[in-house]
């Protein structure tokens, strides 16, 4: 570790980047309730809150109970002159497991209800040992790294929104009536909205380096020099 206001410009050790504009700063230790912005664009850096780590897992495992909810109850419900029909995600899947489609619906599964569990799954992982004030676990630098790059991927809002869209269209069809699945859904969306507030990525990364876990990178700047 690095005292403060040292740094190594060949590491990156004591230098934090702003993410927008990429100034570089000095990285100090800020106190809790503390926050830190870019000089030149105003973006906060860091933002360190106590309890924030319990917040976030708190929040993820509401998402994985949501988004299981969201797996197993009727998503929607379809009915014409007294025939109805009501059916889940799971449901939706099967029916297209057989024939041309079933790579369509393993993709579609993955996106909307793989990749928000599995980054709920790998917050936990990374948060737990870290809010108890215990050493992280030995894979979490890969970890969080891999929770990170799957952000933009996440895409239950925007299967939402087309479910909503396509909703539209079939109403005028048929009486269509959303099941417990599509609730649990918007929840997952606000719940992922409240857990990015709270999550100062700077912060964790901070907390998993001064655990005493190497989190630069080095390993491959290493073999290029
Ligand atoms: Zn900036």
């Amino acid at each position: 570790m690095v005292t403060e206001g040292s740094y190594d410009i060949r590491t990156g050790r004591g230098l934090i980047a702003c993410p927008r504009c990429d100034a570089l700063h000095l990285e100090k230790e800020l106190a809790s309730g503390e926050t830190a912005r870019c000089i030149r664009c105003n973006t906060v850096l860091a933002r360190p809150r106590s309890g924030a780590f319990s917040r976030i897992i708190a929040l993820a495992l509401t998402s994985l109970i949501l988004i299981t909810a969201a797996m197993c109850f009727p998503f929607l419900e379809i009915s014409r002159m007294g025939i109805g029909n009501a059916t889940s995600l799971i449901g939706v899947a099967l029916a297209y497991s057989q024939g041309w489609l079933a790579p369509l619906t393993v993709v579609m599964l993955a996106f909307i209800i793989g990749l928000p569990a599995l980054r709920a799954i790998l917050l936990v992982y990374t948060l737990w040992p870290l809010s108890r004030g215990r050493p992280p676990y030995r894979r979490v630098v890969p970890a969080f790294r891999l929770s990170e790059e799957l952000r933009p991927w996440s895409m239950a809002e925007i299967f939402v929104i087309g479910t909503a869209v396509a909703l539209v269209k079939v109403a005028g069809l048929a009486n269509v009536s959303l099941g417990p699945a599509f609730w649990a859904f918007c929840g997952v969306i606000v719940v992922n909205v409240a857990s990015d507030a709270f999550t100062s990525t700077a912060t964790i990364w901070d907390a998993i380096e001064d655990a005493g876990m190497a989190t630069d990178g080095r390993e491959m700047v290493e073999g290029r020099t």
